[in-house]
């Protein structure tokens, strides 16, 4: 008879996990009987335990799905990042990790030379939001420039940055690899100003502020840039050398390792 009860329920769990688009329900809801039964839990742990199966798998397929549809170039964790090689940034990354940056709508600039970890820390940020529930978008400063500059051409600029106002995080990576036009550069500026004290933004750069102006073709147009990006900002600067060259026995890049051995 019980039996008899139980493949009924069994049936109606199919429809029902169904109905409810919770497929997982209906696998969990019948491993766990089992261990319900063995070790005697009651209706409200057995219920418990199977909807935080089901939560837990929505969190993180919509984790997955958000970290997918970012755009990042790798996959990079804090968990990864070697702190041994930027003794000095660990508390600060530490604090950034929380993603608690992003609620006050906090900006994070990495700064240091080439190879330091600025992008890997980027995107390390960017997937510690996305598992936090945030929308994140992750492009190179150029790449940003010409979506800007499509958008503009089209006529939609404005409904373009209030639809990146709906992510809660978006990473410009490599400030100042190339200088842009002054269309670019005013395009990027719009972007930042739309961001301001609304929503987060992380910047990489391999130059010092000071010589962002070279960058943006215009200093007035760079100064107050700065100001927007570092009034609500913390600033992470990385040091030393490369740590893709690391343990390989040379303290200068290839390039210049060829010019000083033409004068031996
Ligand atoms: P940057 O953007 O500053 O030029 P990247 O973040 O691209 O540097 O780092 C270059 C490579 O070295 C990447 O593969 C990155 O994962 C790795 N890397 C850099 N710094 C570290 C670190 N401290 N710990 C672990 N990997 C690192
Ligand atoms: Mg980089």
């Amino acid at each position: 008879m019980a039996a008899a009860r139980t493949v009924d329920a069994v049936k109606q769990l199919h429809y029902l996990s169904g109905a409810l688009k919770a497929p997982r329900v209906i696998e969990s809801a019948q491993r766990l009987a089992d261990q319900a039964r063995d070790a005697a839990w009651s209706f409200e742990e057995y219920l418990a335990a199977v909807l935080e199966r089901e939560v837990s798998a929505r969190d993180a397929s919509g984790a997955e799905l958000r970290i997918r549809a970012a755009g990042f170039p790798a996959r990079k964790t804090l968990e990864e990042f070697d702190f041994d090689a930027q003794p000095a940034a660990k508390n600060q990354i530490a604090a950034l990790a929380s993603t608690a940056f992003l609620a006050e709508a906090r900006n994070v600039v990495l700064l240091g030379p080439p190879g330091t970890g600025k992008t890997h820390l980027a995107i390390a940020l960017g997937i510690a939001a996305a598992r936090h529930a945030q929308r994140v978008l992750f492009a190179t400063a150029v790449d940003w420039t010409t979506r800007l500059t499509s958008a503009h051409q089209a006529g939609r600029l404005a409904a373009e940055l209030a639809k990146l106002r709906r992510y809660q995080l978006l990473i410009i990576d490599e400030v100042g690899y190339l200088p842009f036009e002054q269309d670019a550069a005013n395009l990027f500026f719009q972007l930042v100003s739309s961001r301001y004290e609304h929503a987060s933004l992380i910047l990489t750069s391999n130059l010092a502020f000071s010589n962002w102006g070279a960058v943006f073709g215009d200093q007035a147009v760079a100064a107050a840039m700065i100001d927007r990006i570092v009034h609500h900002a913390d600033v992470v600067t990385l040091k030393g050398a490369s740590y893709r060259l690391r343990n390989r026995g040379i303290e200068t890049l290839p390039s210049m390792l060829a010019t000083t051995n033409e004068h031996n």
